[in-house]
């Protein structure tokens, strides 16, 4: 399969440059039109254009893979030619060797022809010609560490909420006590060991306190930690290791 991304749609291709790109991407030639690039674009806007073309790509490759077998012949000769604005080639080429996919640009020759006088050039098509990779690189691979990496990726989400689960049913164990001296106690008691974790609002935090002369404010020396002392006793209970964890 060649993905075409030019302004040059497929059907207006000469024998030779059909021909030369069959024989490269096998039977498909499917035709993207290559962006307007607006010519005050940033290049953060070229950026995501190329982001957007990318994931065109990546839709018509993976498209084209479902349920068949890797090893297919299909599977192994995508290929894209990238003819077009400079800025937008360098950062959609750029995408492409990330994910191991082949790209080319055709090459052209100008020849002049006269006719009744008047003369005019014509571009003819010479050969594609590889930015990078070729035959070696396996779309199958890039595909599979692709899938690989959204697996991965699932999994650290399932284990952030399998985390964040955890903290809220500790959260519901947690007994409240307001103390005489203005402080709030957290104690959770293990229904396994019987052993209570406890931590006051405040108590962790200061260190010191220094009463400086003259009616002057009292120096507070604190422990770095901004945490709220709930969550470090859900922190501490998540260390506490007796078996029911
Ligand atoms: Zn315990």
């Amino acid at each position: 399969m060649l993905i075409n991304i030019s302004n040059h749609p497929s059907s207006r291709w000469d024998v030779n440059q059909t021909a030369a790109a069959h024989k490269l991407g096998g039977r498909r030639i499917i035709d993207l039109p290559f962006p307007q690039v607006d010519p005050a674009a940033s290049t953060k806007d070229i950026e995501g254009l190329a982001a957007n073309l990318m994931s065109q790509i990546w839709d018509i490759i993976k498209e084209n893979m479902t349920t068949t077998d890797t090893e297919s012949d299909d599977f192994e000769s995508v290929v894209v030619h990238v003819m077009g604005e400079q800025t937008l080639c360098w950062h959609l080429l750029a995408q492409l060797k990330d994910r191991r996919i082949p790209a080319v640009a055709s090459t052209t020759e100008r020849k002049v022809e006269e006719k009744d006088g008047v003369k005019t050039s014509v571009f003819q098509f010479v050969q594609f010609r590889h930015y990078f990779g070729g035959s070696q690189w396996h779309v199958a691979t890039a595909v599979e560490n692709e899938r690989q990496q959204c697996a991965a990726e699932q999994k650290r989400l399932s284990d952030a909420e399998f985390k964040a689960m955890l903290r809220a049913e500790i959260r519901s164990e947690i007994q409240t006590k307001f103390l005489c001296n203005g402080q709030v106690q957290y104690t959770w008691t293990c229904q396994e060991c019987g052993e209570t974790l406890r931590r006051a609002r405040g108590e962790e935090e200061v260190v010191q306190r220094d009463v400086l002369p003259g009616g002057m404010a009292p120096r507070v020396t604190t422990r770095g930690s901004k945490t709220p002392p709930e969550e470090c006793l859900i922190d501490e209970v998540l260390q506490h290791r007796c078996g029911s964890r």
